[in-house]
């Protein structure tokens, strides 16, 4: 089983087309399901008519998936059965620091190539509350805050990625205790994903390379949660013609644009 999984944040480019065709063919060649998923977590920058977009744009370009398609904003109830059985096993503790504490404790550089600074900051082992203090309960309040898992310090996470091959990342290094739930009362991305990983049945997750880096923060959310690993195969990003990676701000290139000047899906996808 595959997936498709885009974010509602904008118009989808090529790049993304890149990488869901790619998903889109994998699947057809293993002969799997391909189901799509809604990544509309982030209430501020989600907006219902990019999802419409978003179906339009990979429909037009030739990709079929199963229904229904899965709204993560519709599916709390599942990532907060989910933080439930996180925090039952321990594994997770409340915190009440903010992006600011943090950027103000790591203003010294940190030195892992996996740790770039686009990416979660490392959260100080020294912030920790105690591992056999009991967390709080995940009453309202609870819910009210985040909350984040501890990693296992010093454990190395591998896998065999299909595009990049052998990765690895060591917990407490190249990243830290990190988000799975907000205290809006959503879940992290890393928590929602693993839970909709795990119980949709995916079996292979193809993504573009920049998520690299969570896919070790999800193989320890599998492992919590009891599930099995999928594959990983990311798909190198698509840059523009400075180098610059892709994003929805390259409106230019965006699936609605080159649909508008005419252009066909087929070439679109086969240009290097
Ligand atoms: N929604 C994410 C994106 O559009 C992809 C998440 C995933 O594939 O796990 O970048």
């Amino acid at each position: 089983m595959g997936r498709l999984a885009p974010s509602p944040t904008g118009r989808l480019h090529l790049g993304h087309a890149r990488t869901f065709a790619l998903a889109a063919s994998r699947a057809r060649a293993a002969e799997g399901r391909l189901l799509m998923r809604i990544d509309d977590l982030d209430t501020a920058r989600c907006r219902p008519e990019f999802t419409r977009a978003a179906l339009e744009d990979l429909a037009w370009l030739g990709l079929r998936w199963e229904e229904p398609v899965h709204v993560q904003s519709r599916r709390l109830d599942r990532y907060r059965a989910a933080l439930a059985r996180l925090h039952a096993a321990g594994l997770v503790f409340p915190c009440h620091r903010s992006r600011k504490d943090l950027a103000e404790a790591l203003s010294a550089p940190h030195e892992s190539p996996l740790h770039p600074a686009d990416d979660e900051p490392v959260y100080p082992s020294a912030w920790r509350p105690p591992a056999d203090a009991p967390p709080p309960p995940l009453d309202s309040a609870g819910l009210a805050c985040n909350w984040r898992f501890r990693v296992p310090d010093g454990r190395e996470i591998t896998f065999v990625d299909g595009h990049y091959g052998p990765q690895t990342a060591v917990c407490g290094r190249d990243f830290g205790d990190f988000l799975v739930w907000r205290k809006d009362g959503f879940p992290s991305y890393q928590l929602a994903c693993a839970v909709d990983d795990a119980e949709l049945g995916v079996t292979e997750v193809v993504r573009g390379a920049d998520l690299i880096r969570s896919t070790f923060r999800q193989l320890l959310l599998l492992e919590a949660l009891g599930a099995p690993r999928p594959a990983y195969h990311h798909a190198p990003l698509l840059t523009d013609e400075n180098g610059v990676r892709l994003a929805k701000r390259h409106d230019a290139l965006s699936l609605a644009t080159l649909r508008a000047s005419g252009r066909h899906p087929a070439d679109l996808l086969a240009e290097p």
